[in-house]
Formats: C-alpha cells, sequence, structure tokens
C-alpha cells in the first residue's frame, strides 16, 4: 500500500543545516530512505517560514527553501518534481513524486509579484496564514472573528488563476469561512477533528462537511496536542480514533494522511515517529476498514481528486 502525505517540513532543515544530507540524515524524519521504506509515493514538501525570521528576511528565506528543495530533495534520481498534477499519474515505479506548497503568505508580505515568483517555483499548494496575523488574513492562534484582509481577495483571485490548491490548515474560523465561496479549491492538509480535541488548529464537525460539500479534503496531522489535548506523545490508537471519525462524517474517500514530519519535533506518535513507519498505522487501520478503503485513505482518495481537478482545468 502506497502512501500520499500532504505536509513535512524538511525543506527548513535543508536550508538551516550546515551539512544537510536528505538521503539520510537521521535528524530528518521525512528522509529519502524513510519516504522509501515508508512507500510514500507523494510527498508534499512545505516551504515553511518561522515567525522569528525577520520581515525583511522572510522572501529571501522561501527562497532559500526552494533552492534547498532542488539542491538535496531533487539531487535524489527517484524524486521526480511534481510541476504539474498530471505528472503523479505518469509516476514509475520506486518514483516519489515531490510537490511544493507555501505554508502560510508571511514571506511575500504585501507583494503580489513575490508570489508570482514563488508560485512560477512550481508550487501546487498554497496556505493563506501560518498561526498568526499576515496581510492575507489572521491565522489560528488569533482572533476567530477577523476575516480575510483586502489583500488576501487579491492572494485568492491569483490562486485561482493559477489553478492551485488553497490550504486552510492554518486559517482562522472566519477567514474559513469567507474563504469557501471565493476559492475554487481548497484543502486542509494537516488538521484533525476538533470533536475529538479542541484546538483551534482542528476543524469543527462543519467546517470539514463544507470543505467536503466544496469538493475539498481534510489530512489528518500527527502531532500530538492536535490528537490529545496537550498530550506531547500520543498513540496511532488514538489517531485512528480521529480518522475513523472523520470517515464516519464525510467518508473515507475524502480524508488522508498529512503527517508534519519535521515540524514537530521533539514530539510524535509513539511507533509513527517518522516517514519509515507508516506501514504501522497502514496495517492498524487494516483492523477497522476494508482492503480498497485503506488504500482509498491512504493513497487512491487524493489522487481521484487529483484526477477530478485535472478534468475540471
Ligand atoms: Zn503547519
Amino acid at each position: 500500500m502506497k502512501v500520499v502525505d500532504l505536509h513535512c517540513d524538511v525543506l527548513e532543515k535543508l536550508a538551516r543545516f550546515e551539512d544537510a544530507n536528505f538521503r539520510n540524515d537521521s535528524r530528518i524524519y521525512s528522509n529519502f530512505e524513510r519516504l522509501k521504506a515508508g512507500n510514500v509515493k507523494i510527498q508534499v514538501f512545505a516551504i515553511f517560514i518561522h515567525p522569528d525570521i525577520p520581515k525583511e528576511q522572510k522572501f529571501q528565506e522561501a527562497l532559500r527553501q526552494i533552492e534547498a528543495f532542488h539542491k538535496y530533495v531533487l539531487k535524489e534520481p527517484e524524486m521526480v518534481h511534481i510541476k504539474d498534477w498530471k505528472q503523479i499519474d505518469e509516476l514509475e515505479e520506486g518514483q516519489i513524486g515531490a510537490v511544493l506548497s507555501l505554508e502560510g503568505c508571511d514571506a511575500i508580505d504585501d507583494d503580489l509579484e513575490k508570489l508570482k515568483i514563488i508560485l512560477d517555483a512550481g508550487v501546487k499548494i498554497v496556505g493563506l496564514t501560518w498561526n498568526y496575523e499576515n496581510k492575507v488574513g489572521y491565522g489560528t492562534s488569533e482572533d476567530s472573528t477577523k476575516g480575510i484582509k483586502p489583500f488576501g481577495k487579491k492572494v485568492i483571485e491569483l490562486l485561482n488563476e493559477r489553478d492551485i490548491i488553497i490550504d486552510v490548515a492554518h486559517l482562522n474560523e472566519r477567514g474559513f469561512y469567507e474563504l469557501l465561496p471565493l476559492a475554487k479549491k481548497v484543502i486542509a492538509s494537516h488538521c484533525n477533528s476538533r470533536t475529538l480535541c479542541d484546538h483551534p488548529r482542528n476543524l469543527t464537525d462543519e467546517q470539514v462537511k463544507m470543505l467536503v460539500e466544496k469538493g475539498g479534503r481534510i489530512h489528518v496531522v500527527f502531532y500530538p496536542p492536535f490528537i490529545e489535548k496537550e498530550k506531547k506523545t500520543t498513540t496511532i490508537e488514538k489517531l485512528v480514533e480521529h480518522i475513523k471519525y472523520l470517515a464516519n462524517l464525510v467518508g473515507v474517500e475524502h480524508i488522508g494522511f498529512g503527517s508534519d514530519f519535521d515540524g514537530m519535533d521533539p514530539l510524535s506518535v509513539s511507533n509513527l515517529s517518522n516517514a519509515s513507519e507508516f506501514p504501522n498505522i497502514i496495517e492498524r487501520l487494516r483492523q477497522e476498514f476494508t482492503d480498497d478503503e485503506v488504500k482509498l485513505f491512504s493513497e487512491e482518495g487524493f489522487m481521484n481528486y487529483i484526477r477530478k481537478l485535472n478534468a475540471t482545468t
């Protein structure tokens, strides 16, 4: 069984480590050998700008991470940069599709030209915010009643024009509801159920249902405090509870993985602490779902979603 994972923070590390090595550096939880061992077929690599990076250096940092993607990730001959979604059906056995995403528009400040440069590098998924306020809107750590800003509407227009999937993972609640009717394509790349774990980074039942009605998906995240409130570690069992709950709510074909490996050190789910351990959760899901359903969750649901997008654009 193959795996599609919609979120990891490898690029931030590759850009920061002086002696970076994507192939088998043990500090990198989604390194190449671990992706292989975990049967990962599609891995999304986020460009994540740490909030401590000074404002005037944020765009440069985004470019550095794109450079690291080319220099280290794509150096592995089996890694294929997915610049057009049509490529995911052309991947050969042994190849891993590498997708770039932008985790929040902090790097562009209020400059659409900067966003264009980032999109031209082959970014396919864009989140409007990380946890905080930026020129586009408000993240999940901010007031949940503040909406998308006027510049945010211009950003959404450009993303629609370019057929970019808009990621709601870190967007506050009002932003979510304002975005939905404006966006062409939306997804939640790494979020769990707020009913099971009350955290603003998780989605309410109403949000999950509206997202799926809009044609979107929700991919579950392995960050322990989003699985079990205020926990630093948790179990595959607890994560499976979120998967079962969301599957009951909207159907297993609309949910998937968004691990957040390399974005949550040193916290982790036991026996699911790096990409090589995906088979552990797949094995556990087989006790709850049919093989076809597990496959929909781990791989095919996302592939079908992309095929549908390709058919309409
Ligand atoms: Zn995140």
